[in-house]
């Protein structure tokens, strides 16, 4: 058999060998097996189940989120001489008719569809009466919760296994977690698919990270060192992408802009000058990139922290797909936790928790002084051998380290001893800043030896650490309430025998005070401007001083909130019946404008 797929591939692809891992998966489809396969983009995944689809008897039906991936494959199938069509919802009804004609003819071998077409009753009736050999799930991860992109659509697909009982099912996705892995295998119903997993390490990727100070000047060092060479610049915001880009093509780089916000033509020009090398930098928001398929960009640079390692892994991963070396820098300050925080807080309770669980990995990988390559293989799942990759700031040394980190590992990690492996991180870093808390006294750890031996460090910075050496394999979680015990690795640090890496508190993050950081957490703060521009001129009409129409911190909790309604503008601390009745209308509609103009939603 496999010397018939060898013959395939070369005949229709052109291709005189396998990459890792497609043969194994090849083989399962054909042996009428389920499977699960993952591969980092740019992997192969599409030949796993399009070799097979073309060796075997019938028809092999691919679900696919995108009709633009659908469009792609099928004109490249074509291309390569195999009958294969797609059928969805951007065809006329003739056009669709015609496709289940050939379904019904037998004379496909590959059918692309969504899946919501798929699983509705009219079109399984035409798929039931076809010899059907194979179902390809395409970006599988779609229908896990525990998935960076998922679609209610595709948790349907999981009657498949009772409506088509002997066909056997793929599952393809890049991006997959031991627990996204399990979930798939479990919403599909799947037969012990047993999975086949590529390596994730992407070697010649430099990953760097850094706190947001100055953000302009941060991105032309970045833009600096690869003067002509193509990359991508991600922001949070639409508005931060024009701001930037703006900025950016006054200093003389060429940039262009992307964003949802953009007509449909603005993008595609963008994306073409990009993809033609008329312009060297793409500054987008996350809107950019699928399907995208440039293999020589040289950096990705995050201006904001991603709101998961998925994304990061997804985004950054466009960067050296030529496998030459490329760099992704990151920068982060500590208000994009609270942007996606507050842009978070519409989800179910159930995807808010997933969410904010991401986000906190995410965050960790920010403050952490774990080897980047290593943290992101093991948020999927794998182990990075070498204790160096060389190729990222940690292992570069360029991330400054407090000079006596053996020393401050050695008292957190004895006070997790004297405090008999019972306790949580937080717990730990009160006793060890000798905090005066009811429970602490209460307990009598106060009279520990390790109490108070960082006291001249912020509980805050001793929990980083903490979390740093858990980072680092020192330390271990455990159960419910994550209870810290030491590890091998721990013990030998304790001895002296191994130097652990604690990076030193930024000035910036131990200046800003909790006070400072909350009242602009989830702030927009080019809605605050507008929400001031508006109060001066309520205040001008009046001739009163600005603050006693409206004061900052109902103009920031306007700003965080975007409130939609005359009802919800009493929830806003500051906002009663009286300023309801004489500036609502005004205020909503400044809300509403600003929202249109910059991308934003207004809550509901
Ligand atoms: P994925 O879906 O995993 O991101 P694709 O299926 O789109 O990856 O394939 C990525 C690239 O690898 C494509 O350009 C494809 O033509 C190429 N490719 C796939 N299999 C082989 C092979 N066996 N030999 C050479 N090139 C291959
Ligand atoms: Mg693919
Ligand atoms: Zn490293």
């Amino acid at each position: 058999m496999i010397e018939r797929i060898e013959e395939a591939l070369a005949k229709y692809w052109g291709y005189d060998g396998f990459l890792p891992l497609q043969k194994q998966a090849i083989e399962r489809v054909v042996q009428g097996k389920d499977s699960i396969v993952v591969l980092p983009t740019g992997g192969g995944k599409s030949l796993c189940f399009q070799a097979p689809a073309v060796l075997l008897p019938g028809l092999t039906i691919v679900v696919s989120p995108l009709i633009a991936l659908m469009k792609d494959q099928v004109d490249a199938l074509s291309e390569c001489g195999v009958t294969a069509a797609r059928i969805d919802s951007s065809q006329s009804p003739p056009e669709q008719e015609e496709v289940i004609a050939r379904i019904r003819a037998q004379t496909l071998k590959l059918l692309y569809v969504a899946p919501e077409r798929l699983v509705s009753q009219s079109f399984l009736n035409v798929v039931q009466q076809a010899t059907v050999s194979s179902i390809a799930i395409d970006e599988a991860h779609c229908v896990s919760m525990w998935g960076h992109d998922f679609r209610p659509e595709y948790r349907q697909l999981g009657m498949l296994k009772q409506r088509l009982p002997n066909v056997p099912i793929g599952a393809y996705t890049a991006t997959a977690t031991a627990k996204v892995r399990a979930d798939i295998a479990e919403q599909l119903h799947l037969d012990n698919p047993e999975p086949l997993v590529g390596s994730f390490d992407r070697t010649n990727l430099i990953y760097k990270v850094r706190q947001r100070t100055d953000r302009i000047k941060q991105v032309c060092e970045v833009l600096d060192r690869h003067r002509g060479e193509s990359g991508v610049v991600y922001c949070i915001r639409r508005k931060d992408v024009d701001t930037l880009c703006t900025e950016l093509n006054a200093r003389g780089y060429k940039t262009a802009p992307y964003h949802a916000g953009m007509s449909a033509e603005g993008r595609q020009e963008s994306q073409d000058s990009f993809i033609k090398d008329k312009v060297d930098t793409i500054v987008a928001t996350i809107a950019f990139g699928m399907g995208i398929d440039k293999s020589n960009v040289r950096y990705v640079i995050h201006t904001g922290m991603p709101k998961s390692l998925e994304h990061y892994q997804q985004e950054s991963g466009r960067a050296g797909r030529d496998g030459l070396e490329a760099e992704c820098a990151l920068f982060h300050s500590g208000g994009d936790y609270g942007t996606w925080k507050s842009l978070m807080r519409d989800m179910s309770p159930e995807a808010h928790e997933i969410a904010l669980a991401k986000l906190k990995e995410m965050y960790s990988y920010c403050t952490g002084g774990t080897c980047r390559h290593k943290v992101l293989l093991r948020y999927f799942g794998q182990d990075l051998e070498k204790t160096d990759c060389g190729a990222c700031d940690i292992c570069l040394g360029e991330v400054d380290c407090v000079a006596n980190s053996l020393e401050i590992a050695q008292k957190i990690l004895s006070c997790v001893l004297r405090l008999g492996q019972r306790f949580g991180g937080s717990y730990t870093a009160l006793v060890l800043v000798g905090s005066r808390e009811q429970r602490i006294l209460e307990s009598g750890h106060d009279a520990l030896s390790t109490y108070g031996l960082l006291s001249e460090h912020s509980k805050q910075i001793v929990h980083d650490w903490i979390e740093q050496l858990v980072g680092q394999d020192c330390l271990d979680k455990a159960g419910e309430y994550n209870v810290l015990h030491l590890t091998e690795k721990g013990l030998r640090v304790l001895k002296g025998q191994e130097q652990p890496r604690l990076l030193a508190p930024t000035r910036k993050a131990a200046k800003r005070s909790k006070a400072a950081q909350d009242s602009w957490e989830g702030v927009d703060e080019g809605l605050f401007e507008a929400l001031r521009a508006m109060r001066r001129t309520l205040a001008d009409r009046k001739r009163v001083p600005a603050y006693v129409v409206l004061g900052d911190r109902a103009l920031r909790e306007l700003a965080r909130q975007r409130p939609a309604t005359l009802e919800a503008l009493l929830d806003i601390k500051g906002i009663g019946e009286k300023k309801r009745r004489q500036y609502g209308e005004t205020i909503l509609a400044t809300l509403q404008e600003y929202c249109d103009t910059h991308g934003l939603d207004v809550s509901g």
